[in-house]
């Protein structure tokens, strides 16, 4: 059976960055990618918001970027992911999904969290050319115009908000007639004079072109059934995340939401020698910068850890 001191699970900001120190260390760390090799920065365009690029850079050539910083110290980087893992005793035990096996000293989890989409063929069609989960991320391309926001929650008020900033206008699209966001959030909504609600309404269509991207909504009233449109050029979803933690079956203790719960400041999870680090334990966030300062910090808690034990 395959050994390693560290294994690290996930290529996004937060694994790379885990992979780049942990390689400093000389700890030999493999690291498995999973079905998307990079993370979410490879479904976008431009990052614009990540230290160190003056002019921006597109996702996919800035997680090209880590992925070498990480090879170059030794990370051994490996396409597949990890189907099952067995936390209840040292060496930890992965099974990845060719079969291989592999004994770790000591986990980082680095597998992120999934936006929930609504699920329209249409949300597909224009995911990145007017469709987007993340107003920090996306929301300055949409300066002066008018957008709408899916959701009632925290998040979506939270979006709102954050987009009456710099848009002319913002529709918050909710299905029922009552927010589910905390009263504070409510009532900055409420009585912000930009944002419009379209209450009992869901978006049955997102209308638009290959050519000019989403150019409005076709709403439908959940009550009636009667339907309307109005002029959009970005739809934001945020119905809530997933984070991506089925796969560790209740062995490490999670949030009721489903993200890994960590002893802040530390990355150190509910087991001994496993940590964790990026959106997976953080529904805050959800930052690639903050992902990989959580994935150094994940490899020097691993280091002190095997300096112990
Ligand atoms: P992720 O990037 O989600 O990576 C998770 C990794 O885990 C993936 O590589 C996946 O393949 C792997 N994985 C999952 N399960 C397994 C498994 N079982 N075995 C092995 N591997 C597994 N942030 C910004 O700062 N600026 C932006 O401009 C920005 N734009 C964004 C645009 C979009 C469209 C999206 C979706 C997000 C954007 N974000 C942005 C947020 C940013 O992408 C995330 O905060 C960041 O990628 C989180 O990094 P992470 O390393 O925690 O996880
Ligand atoms: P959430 O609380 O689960 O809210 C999801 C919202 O999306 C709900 O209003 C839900 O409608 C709606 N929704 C779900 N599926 C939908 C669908 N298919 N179509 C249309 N609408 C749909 O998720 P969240 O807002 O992401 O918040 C998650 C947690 O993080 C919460 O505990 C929240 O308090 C917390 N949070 C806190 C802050 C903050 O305090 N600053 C910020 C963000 C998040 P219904 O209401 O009808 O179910």
């Amino acid at each position: 059976m395959e050994k390693t001191r560290c294994l690290i699970i996930g290529s996004g900001p937060a694994g790379y960055t885990t992979g780049i120190y942990t390689g400093r260390a000389d700890l030999k760390p493999i690291l498995y990618e999973g079905e998307q090799p990079g993370g979410q920065l490879t479904i976008t365009t431009e990052i614009e918001n990540f230290p160190g690029y003056p002019e921006g850079i597109s996702g996919t050539a800035m997680m090209d970027d880590l992925r070498k910083q990480a090879e170059r110290f030794g990370t051994d980087i490996r396409r597949g992911y990890i189907v099952a893992i067995d936390l209840s005793q040292r060496p930890f035990h992965a099974k990845d999904d060719h079969g291989n096996e592999i004994e770790a000293d000591t986990v980082v989890v680095a597998t992120g969290a999934s936006a929930k989409w609504i699920g329209l063929p249409s949300e597909k069609q224009f995911y990145g050319a007017g469709v987007s989960a993340c107003a920090t991320c996306d929301g300055y391309f949409y300066r002066n115009q008018t957008v709408a926001v899916v959701g009632g929650g925290d998040t979506a008020c939270e979006e709102a908000n954050y987009l009456s900033t710099l848009c002319s206008k913002v529709y918050l699209v909710h299905r029922r007639n009552e927010l589910r966001a905390s009263k504070a959030m409510q009532h900055r909504v409420l009585n912000n004079p930009k944002i419009e609600m379209l209450w009992d309404s869901r978006i049955s269509q997102i209308l638009g072109t290959d050519l000019d991207g989403v150019t409005g909504i076709e709403l439908e009233n959940t009550k009636t059934g009667e339907k309307s449109q109005r002029e959009v050029t970005g739809v934001f979803v945020a119905i809530g995340h997933k984070p991506n933690t089925d796969f560790l079956a209740g062995q490490v203790e999670l949030d009721e939401q489903g993200y890994i719960r960590v002893n802040n400041p530390s990355s150190a999870t509910s087991v001994p020698g496993v940590f964790a680090a990026g959106d997976v334990c953080d529904p805050n966030y959800r930052q690639a910068i903050v992902a990989a300062g959580k994935g150094c910090v994940a490899a020097m808690d691993v280091e002190r850890f095997l300096q112990n034990h």
